[in-house]
Formats: C-alpha cells, structure tokens, sequence
C-alpha cells in the first residue's frame, strides 16, 4: 500500500471510531483469516450481577454472603464487585479479614477470625482437596445458562455454590453474522468455565472455543490459530489479554478496556462496541483493494 493511501485509510477509520495505533495494521487486517475474542468485557459487559446463592446443609445464606463479601472486597474482579455490591445491597455488615491472597484463574482467599476462606473456580476446590459432588450437576446447570459458577469453602467445607451473569453487550451478535459474512472465522479465549464458555458460544454462533485458561494459555491458543500460516486477530480488554494481544498478527483493544490492553494492541476500537472490529474490517479491504 502506498504511503498515501493508509493516510486515507487510517483517516477514514478514526471517522468510524477505529483508531489504528500502527499503519502495517491496517495491511495485515485485510489478510486476517480468523478473529479471536476475549469473553468477559469484550463479548460481554464485564459487570456480572450475582444471581444464584445455594448453601450447603448447616450454613446460613447470609453469612455465607457476609463472609465471602468481606473476602471479595480485597479484589479488583469483576467477579468480586458482583458479590461485594450483592451483600450491600443486602445491608450486611462487613468484616475485616487476613492474609488475603488472589491466584489468577484460581480465586482468592483469607481468614476470618480463624476461619479459612476460599472461593473461586471448581479448579479452585479440586486442588484444595475439596470434593464438589453434592454441587457437580449445580455447577453443570448454571454453566448452561451462560453463568459463571464459583464456589466457596469454610474451614476446607464446601459451603455455597455461586453464580455469576455477565450480560452480552448489544452489538456482539450482529458483529459476530458480521465476520461470518465476511468469511471469517470466529473464536472465544476465556479464563472462564468451559461450560459457561460454551453455552455462550452456541448462543453466538462461534466456531471455536478455548476455556479456562491462564493469560499465557491465551497466547498458545493464538499460536494453535495461526498454524499454517493463518493470520489471526485478536480482540481483548484485560490486563491478562495482553500477551495474547502483542501476540496475535493484528491485537485489537476494547477502547474503554485497561490502558495495559491498549498499550499491547494495534488497533483500538473506541467505542465499547464490537462493530468496531466489523469496520476496521471494512475499512482494510477497501484500503487493500484499492491499491491492488
Ligand atoms: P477471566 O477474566 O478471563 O474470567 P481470570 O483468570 O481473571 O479470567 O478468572 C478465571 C476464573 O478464576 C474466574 O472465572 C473465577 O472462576 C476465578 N476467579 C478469579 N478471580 C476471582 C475472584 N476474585 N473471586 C472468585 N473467583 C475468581
Ligand atoms: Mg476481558
């Protein structure tokens, strides 16, 4: 492409909201074969809302809540704000914990006056030594629905099941037919649950899905896309998208994601919205085209 016409191009696309940070961006675009997205805050909002509570046979819902609540209040997940702003909304009191700990991909945990608490994924609880057999098919039918299931532990008792529902934002399934369209294939990289990964991909029609991984299982599963020479986009928002993003032939970051994303990415779409990635698109082929 001429010097002139990616100026155009890249003029053009900062009309539409798409600010191109690096100009071979726009190049490389127009021979993307695969668009692979982040879920949380980049297909979805990234501000889940608690919607199920189930307590095991002994514990006090509120407690539990009250309990787990002080623990998340330590966090910076979104995760860890749906619970805090559940048990605010509920009037319960906080306490103060220690020795809190966050593990990426894991959960947190802390002690409250002498008691261990944890809460996180099932993975979480499997390597604790905690069985999840009574809340196994709980786990199964909340991850159908597209929620996110967690669990808490207390004193190494599994005491509550909780689920998490992060909304799809509203331009993701038009953006998504979008890709489609244009002959593209469309993937899902998610630290989260497979089976909540995979309820929302059947619910958007996306081809492929990579669950629960850590932010360096998101770059492998870039570098699985792009085998066979294939290039591959990557759409994220997230701190823990950064590797993938600087990894991926074009990184594309959520505009209103973290500044450690934007810093990694190539493009950035302004806006929140995914039909930002549908017009850089658009704008590529054309740049291209009108060149050949
Ligand atoms: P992602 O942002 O892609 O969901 P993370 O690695 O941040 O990836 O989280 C993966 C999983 O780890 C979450 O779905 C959740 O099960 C668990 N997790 C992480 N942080 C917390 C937290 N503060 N409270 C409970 N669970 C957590
Ligand atoms: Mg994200």
């Amino acid at each position: 492409a001429t010097p002139t016409s990616i100026m155009v191009g890249t003029g053009r696309a900062a009309e539409l909201g798409v600010l191109f940070r690096r100009g071979e961006a726009l190049q490389t675009l127009s021979s993307v074969q695969t668009v692979a997205l982040d879920k949380t805050g980049t297909l979805t909002e990234g501000r889940p809302e608690l919607t199920d509570l189930t307590v095991s046979t002994g514990f006090d819902q509120a407690d539990v809540l009250r309990l787990v609540a002080s623990v998340e209040v330590m966090s910076e997940h979104p995760i860890a704000k749906a619970i805090v702003r559940r048990a605010e909304q509920d009037g319960l009191q906080l306490v103060e914990v220690d020795q809190f700990t966050a593990e990426t991909g894991f959960g947190v945990s802390a002690t409250v006056s002498d008691r261990t608490i944890l809460i996180g994924a099932d993975r979480l609880m499997t390597r604790e030594g905690i069985a999840l057999d009574a809340f196994s098919d709980l786990r199964d039918d909340l991850a159908k629905q597209g929620k996110t299931p967690l669990f808490t532990a207390i004193d190494g008792q599994l005491a509550a099941v909780i689920a998490v529902s992060d909304p799809i934002k509203q331009s993701t399934g038009a953006a998504i037919a979008a890709l489609h369209q244009l002959g593209l294939k469309v993937a899902m990289i998610t630290g989260d649950n497979q089976g909540t990964a995979d309820a929302i991909a059947a619910q958007l029609g996306i081809d492929t899905v990579v669950a629960e991984v850590l932010p360096e299982g998101k770059v492998t599963a870039i570098e699985a896309l792009q085998s066979n020479g294939q290039k591959v986009a990557f759409v994220g928002d997230g701190i823990n998208d950064a590797p993938a993003l600087a990894r991926a032939d074009v990184g594309v970051a959520i505009g209103t994601g973290t500044d450690v994303a934007i810093e990694a990415a190539d493009v950035v779409l302004m806006s929140g919205e995914l039909n930002g990635v549908v017009n850089a698109l658009h704008v590529s082929q054309m740049t291209m085209r009108n060149i050949r």
